[in-house]
């Protein structure tokens, strides 16, 4: 058994052990590591093949099948034949109710809210279950073939998996027996594969066009820093190369006059043509025509038919891509680098569309079925401290909140809270007549906002003149469950409104995260001063602004001698402010209001009394 040394202080890796790279797909899975000549390789155990299909079967006596084997019982023992489990990872039969026919098998739950389990013979599984079935299959496999033991895995999901999802694939690796380092984005690690974004210095965007056998994807990705940041996604979770199947099926159907329905009772048969379909799309690779029989059954098909049959489905990805880039805000000409992902990507026409649409090369000289597996190997070696590389992060580990006066952070949500959460605190104005306000939205642990992580700005606009402290503005912050923070920003008075949306988890690493938690404890103790004084200070200014309006407005009822006094202690007290002394300031503060209460007290009206109260953003 290897062993491994923890670095107690970094919570890393000390010592080179084998981290493998998972692909957990929808239709096929695959593992990958790194060689000892430090190349990502896929692992072929046995010659049994790279692609695990992700197909479970359960026999009558509780054997279990995974990959190829339980393939072949998806025609002919369809109820005890589990694929496509990771359509229902993490999702509750209220998600996926709208598409509950496309399983062969029994999708079941009590609660609709709650997730699904899968039913077969008296037993349930759960997705999680079931894709650890898959997962202990790669590892097993990977065991077998580098003989020795895989504890270690980084696996990968789709950029738009939700927490629960990608909590989810976790815990099937955790089932699997496998430590789940991290999880990533499949875009991610294909870009990976190809080295983009191995460089920290280049800044990048890419679009990566993922067509699986039931699935397409497509991503754009900006990488800046050696950071990953998903700008967009979008795509069709119906649409794939087994649409490319069905379509030839079709085709051959009508060609022979077969009879639809009566086929659809011969499984065996639908099953042949089924794999004979997919057979000659994948000769088109090599060939111009398929010539086969299956009986007497004709299977002709050259591939200018197989390309117009095609097209449509093609067509319907371009489509996405555009969404993709409206989303994204890009034009065509802005991506730099196109990546092709997928086993369904090596369809010639599919290449020629995509590549006509980005109006560039493609990358496609790694194999697409290989390229996420490759690139979550690369990750993996990552993690294992072989690369200083730093990568996407897939929680939000940091504390949210917003900028206040003297730009301290006003922390609303704080780090480790639990998605989805709602939080809000309300603020005013600190101005007479401020009819804007500026909010600001950090990510961090430091007192001060320019220490930690900006994430977005709006102005609330159009708030009516009122003396300070008079508006009553909230802020609310929601984080979903998909790690997505809406802000909004209501001013309770006129109902003046703002929100935006924004998702924090998005272009950081863990490597950022732990520096910036490292730092709030480094610096705790500056800060705390530092806030004190800032604090200070902005009572400080409050206070002068306070009274400054107050001679302005109400000076006839005030003396000569009040008035040059106060003019004096307010001096004094801006003097303070231009120190770092929160003492003094303190003191110059409690000077002046010494000095003002009487009057104040005679004259202040509710406005200024309500101004020094008030908590104020600006
Ligand atoms: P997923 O990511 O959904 O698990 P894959 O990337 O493994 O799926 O893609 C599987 C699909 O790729 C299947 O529909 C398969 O028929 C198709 N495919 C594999 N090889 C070829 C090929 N040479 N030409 C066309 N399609 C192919
Ligand atoms: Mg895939």
């Amino acid at each position: 058994m290897a062993k491994v040394s923890i670095n107690l202080a970094t919570g890393s890796l000390q010592k080179e052990e084998i981290i493998v790279g998972i692909d957990l797909g929808t239709t096929n899975s695959l593992v990958a590591f790194i060689n000892p000549d430090k190349n990502p390789q896929v692992i072929n155990d046995a010659g049994k093949g790279v692609l695990v299909p992700s197909v479970v079967h359960f026999g009558q006596t509780g054997e279990v099948t995974v990959g190829n084997d339980a393939k072949n019982y998806l025609i002919t023992d369809p109820q005890n034949t589990i694929f496509s489990v990771k359509r229902l990872l993490g999702r509750s039969y209220h998600d996926i109710e709208n598409y509950k026919d496309f399983f062969s098998y029994k999708v079941i739950d009590d609660n609709t809210e709650s997730l699904v389990k899968i039913n077969v013979g008296d037993k349930f599984y759960t997705p999680i279950d079931l894709s650890a079935l898959i997962l202990k299959e790669l590892k097993e496999r990977a065991e077998h073939a580098l003989k020795t033991p895989v504890n270690r895995a980084v696996i990968t999901v789709p950029a738009y998996f939700n927490d629960s999802q990608r909590q989810a694939t976790r815990d099937a690796g955790k089932l699997a027996g496998l430590d789940v380092l991290r999880i990533v984005n499949e875009p991610t690690a294909a870009s990976l594969a190809y080295g983009i974004g191995l460089n920290p210095e280049e800044t990048k965007t890419i679009a990566v066009y993922d067509l699986g056998g039931g699935t397409f994807d497509v991503s754009i990705l900006q990488i800046q820093n050696g950071i990953f940041e998903v700008l967009a996604t979008n795509g069709d979770t119906f649409l794939g190369g087994d649409d490319f199947d069905r379509l030839i099926v079709d085709y051959w159907i009508e060609k022979n006059n077969l009879d639809k329905a009566e086929l659809a009772n011969n499984r065996e048969l639908s099953q042949q043509l089924r794999l004979k379909a997919e057979e000659a799309k994948k000769a088109f690779a090599h060939q111009s025509l398929v010539n086969d029989k299956i009986g007497d059954i004709w299977c002709t098909l050259d591939r200018n038919t197989f390309n117009e049959l095609i097209l449509p489905k093609v067509q319907q990805t371009i489509t996405c891509c555009q969404n993709a880039l409206r989303d994204a805000k890009l034009t065509v000409d802005q991506i730099d680098e196109v990546v092709m992902v997928g086993g369904s990507t090596r369809t010639a026409l599919v290449k020629k569309m995509v590549f006509e649409f980005f109006g560039r090369k493609v990358h496609d000289e790694v194999n697409p079925d290989e390229v996420v597996a490759l690139g979550a190997a690369i990750q993996a070696d990552i993690m294992a401290g072989n690369r200083k590389d730093i990568l996407l992060l897939d929680v939000t580990p940091l504390s949210l909140g917003i900028e206040t006066m003297g730009g301290l952070m006003d922390v609303i949500i704080p780090r480790n809270a639990k998605v989805p959460t709602k939080a809000g605190r309300q603020y005013t104005t600190s101005v007479d007549g401020q009819v804007n306000m500026k909010i600001a939205v950090y990510q961090g642990e430091r007192d001060l906002v320019k220490e930690n992580r900006k994430l977005a700005e709006f102005n609330l606009k159009g708030i009516p003149a009122m003396p300070a402290g008079f508006p009553k503005i909230d802020i609310n912050f929601l984080l979903n469950a998909d790690g997505i923070l809406k802000v909004q920003a209501i001013e309770l008075r006129s109902g003046v409104k703002q929100e935006i949306e924004v998702k924090p988890t998005y272009g950081i690493t863990d490597d950022q995260v732990e520096q910036m938690l490292m730092d709030s404890i480094t610096h705790a103790k500056d800060d705390v001063s530092q806030r004190m004084v800032i604090e200070a200070r902005t009572e400080g200014e409050q206070m002068i602004y306070t009274v400054e309006r107050f001679l302005q407005k109400h000076g006839s009822s005030v003396t000569q001698e009040e008035t040059a006094a106060t003019h004096q202690y307010v001096e004094a007290l801006k003097a303070a402010l231009a120190t770092d002394d929160k003492d003094l300031i303190h003191k110059k503060i409690d000077e002046l209001n010494e000095l003002t209460r009487p009057f104040a007290e005679r004259l202040m009206d509710q406005a200024i009394s309500h101004a020094m109260k008030g908590k104020s953003i600006e």
